[in-house]
């Protein structure tokens, strides 16, 4: 598997093509933005934590039936995925109320969901990001109705299998983020990463934030949140 040219420079990783069409390779970085892209930082070892985190998870759910783009991890910081358009769609999962749910509705952090909420975003830095509902989605033509059915199922049950596992290991997933993406043959599958960038994790029994959190409030010990989410998911 060889590198050809880079695709694209995001803010947490970069994507180059392949000498295989249906493939390419992510490049994890240990920058680190928050705000879109108005704090800006480095976060030491968070592209190794981020990869194998992200690796880990994914052979998990693929092992419960979910479809990921995961192929081969290469490195510390290197993963073979396969090529997939992205759907542009940030899906939010929520189960405990954090963050701009907690400001829009006011919730008090913590706050428990009744049952799991369900958010999207369109993808795009220019306009932040804004939500949409299905109705946008579909008059926007983001993807088709059989599409956004599809994802949100798989997102639940990425949900409810990660929620499961997690607590295995002390850790409360209180809320995430996924995209997914469809391959050259149309299959819908999930792809970008699952990382303490992505969710928020909170140790179970002190609610300690182990998760980018951290980062953004400025609550110092950043590296060792990410190392301790990698600990409790690989070991040493
Ligand atoms: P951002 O674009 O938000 O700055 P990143 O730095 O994480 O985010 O950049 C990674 C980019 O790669 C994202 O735009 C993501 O949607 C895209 N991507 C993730 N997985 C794949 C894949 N399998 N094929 C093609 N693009 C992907
Ligand atoms: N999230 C993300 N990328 C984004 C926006 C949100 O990974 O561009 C994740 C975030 O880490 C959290 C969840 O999605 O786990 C919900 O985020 P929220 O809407 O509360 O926004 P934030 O507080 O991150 O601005």
């Amino acid at each position: 598997m060889e590198k050809t040219t880079q695709m694209y420079e995001g803010k947490a990783k970069k994507v180059f093509a392949t000498d295989d069409p249906n493939l390419c390779i992510v490049s994890y970085k240990d920058d680190a933005t928050a705000f879109n892209g108005l704090k800006k930082g480095t976060i030491l070892g968070k592209r190794a934590v981020n990869n194998r985190v992200t690796n880990f998870l994914m052979k998990m759910l693929e092992s419960k039936g979910i479809p990921t783009h995961f192929v081969e991890e290469l490195s510390d910081r290197e993963t073979v995925v396969k090529k997939v358009t992205i759907i542009p769609l940030e899906v939010i999962v929520r189960n405990i109320a954090a963050g701009s749910l907690s400001k829009r509705l006011g919730l008090e952090e913590g706050v428990v969901m009744k049952r799991p909420v369900i958010e999207y975003s369109y993808k795009n830095d220019d306009l932040g990001d804004p939500m949409v509902n299905e109705y946008h989605i579909l008059a926007m033509e983001y993807c088709t109705k059989e599409e956004l059915d599809l994802i949100a199922s798989y997102a639940l049950k990425i949900n409810e299998i990660l929620t499961e596992y997690l607590k295995g290991v002390n850790i409360e997933l209180v809320d995430f983020k996924l995209e997914f993406g469809k391959t050259a043959d149309g299959q819908i599958v999930l792809a970008d990463e699952i990382s303490p960038d992505t969710c928020r994790f909170w140790d179970t029994s002190t609610h300690e934030k182990l998760d980018k959190d951290r980062f953004r409030r400025d609550l110092g010990g950043v590296e060792g949140a990410y190392q301790e989410v990698y600990k409790r998911l690989l070991g040493d």
